[in-house]
């Protein structure tokens, strides 16, 4: 094996540059299409040319009808959109581990900041590529980076490995106590702002269209006035979505209320920030006079249940997501980070989505498995702006697609009964066999196709052990080994 610190960033096996000439048939298996009726096809196929869907239909007809394509054997088997994170950190991979069962704003002040501020350009890619691989690895085919301080990082990493998504740099110009953030990574508005239109310049639409360059606002209490309306100016010029968190928690609330004189809702709209265009992300301290206010304004929402679930936000016992979706808004789903939520398997956030709600209202019926996999897949697809292309298997749409197993004892007696709640219910990941983003495939047959394994294991091991150094950060082990 190639020594990782050999590894030039840029290297690895290229994606193959075509499709088979007559496509691609994904045969055999139940289609769930995500549709608007929501049809399941079974004994269904997808047909797949160049980089799009070029029919879906019974998988009698398509094969007879396509008999030069490459046949990919779906028996038994889900063939899915593949999945939608609208909320992840890719960075944040390699601080996996070191996070656990922390107080947040101790976490924030003493492990995460000094993570994401520390950090280099190497330790960037491959934090990203381990996030990257992971998601794949559990059938997201798109992620959306709320920012951190390398984004050309992050987009080689995804340019390298396959995936689609959505890029920002983390975007602060004033300091937070609670955040430290060297003076270094700020800058005033003009020169941020002049920094994502070059990057939008250089990298949107780049990677065959599967890289798109948002603008984003790191936080409400790390962002000035003029930064805001600087960022929402420039949104407005490039035609892209903001992608912010918000309403984080009651502290946060506090915090922006002494120190703005509005709640962080509050200030944004006066700010003129809430749009259709505005991803708000965590949320759990939106009141309900604020959820009427952002649905009237089309606000897209993130939701990161396991995040808050792990990191104490409150997301689900103060947070109003059944509301959110009872008015009509657009909720996606979110795995936040790989050290916060501990898992990148969009199909264990989609179970939390699911069922924690349920817990909290004492109401089985207030959410269910299907709308989180409707969360999981077109909604979030919505919040990103881009469900005219992704987010559902329908003919004219791009080739994003995720192959699920289902011959589990898990999935049984009843694989094909319901299958959409088996998944969410009893089954996770793991189950995913195959990924196509684009009309390729960057996981057959739970071989990644892109990047070898080891190389990411030796990798994402040397440059952990970097960040941990560069940041400082402590590596307690809880239980005495011996
Ligand atoms: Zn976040």
């Amino acid at each position: 094996m190639t020594p990782p610190t050999t590894i030039h960033p840029g290297a690895g096996r290229p994606l193959a540059k075509t499709t088979p000439a007559h496509g691609i048939v994904i045969a055999n298996g139940t289609v769930v299409t995500m549709n608007r009726e929501r049809q399941l096809v079974a004994d269904g196929a997808v047909l797949i040319k160049g980089d799009r869907i070029a029919a879906i239909g019974k998988a009698a007809d398509l094969l007879a009808a396509n008999p030069g394509a490459e046949f990919v054997d779906a028996t038994g088997c889900l063939v899915t959109p593949g999945f939608v994170d609208a909320h992840n950190h890719p960075a944040h991979f390699l601080s996996k581990g070191l996070l656990d069962d922390v107080e947040t704003g101790r976490r924030w002040a003493t492990r995460l900041y000094p993570f994401d501020t520390k950090i280099g350009p190497d330790e960037c890619y491959w934090g990203s590529m381990g996030t990257f691989a992971e998601m794949i690895r559990n059938g997201t085919t798109c992620f959306a980076d709320p920012g951190g301080f390398y984004p050309e990082e992050t987009i080689r990493a995804a340019e390298r490995i396959g995936i689609r998504g959505v890029v920002t740099r983390s975007i602060t110009d004033i300091h937070d106590a609670g955040r430290p953030t060297p003076d270094a990574l700020m800058g005033s508005p003009a020169e941020i702002v002049d920094g994502m239109k070059r990057l939008y310049g250089e990298h949107h639409g780049g990677a065959e269209g599967r890289i798109r360059v948002w603008m984003g606002l790191r936080t409400v209490m790390a962002t000035s006035d003029e930064l805001c309306r600087a960022v929402r100016d420039a949104a407005e010029l490039l035609g892209v979505g903001i992608h912010a968190h918000l309403a984080i928690n009651p502290l946060e609330t506090q915090q922006c209320l002494r120190k703005w004189g509005a709640r962080p809702v509050e200030r944004y709209r006066r700010l003129g920030l809430l749009g259709p265009n505005f991803l708000a992300v965590h949320m759990g301290a939106a009141d309900l006079s604020e959820v009427e206010l952002l649905a009237g304004l089309d606000v897209k929402i993130g939701h990161c249940p396991s995040a808050s679930m792990l990191g104490a936000f409150g997301c689900i016992s103060h947070g109003h997501f059944p509301e959110m979706i009872a008015a009509g808004m657009t909720v996606g789903l979110g795995s936040d980070a790989a050290a916060i939520s501990r898992f990148l398997d969009l199909v264990r956030v989609m179970y939390l989505a699911a069922c924690a709600h349920k817990d909290v209202h004492y109401d089985a019926e207030i959410m269910g498995a299907h709308k989180a996999f409707e969360m999981a897949t077109i909604d979030g697809a919505r919040a990103l702006l881009w469900d005219d292309a992704i987010g559902s298997l329908e003919t004219g749409k791009l080739a994003d697609i995720t192959i699920v197993e289902c011959s589990g004892l898990e999935w049984h007696p009843r694989p094909a009964f319901n299958p959409v709640a088996n998944l969410v219910y009893s089954s996770s990941g793991a189950a995913v066999r195959s990924v196509m983003i684009n009309g390729r495939f960057v996981m057959r047959d739970r071989r990644l196709l892109t990047l070898e394994e080891d190389e990411l294991r030796a990798a994402t091991s040397r440059a952990a052990a970097d960040a941990v150094r560069l940041a400082g950060l402590p590596e307690e082990q809880r239980w005495p080994v011996i």
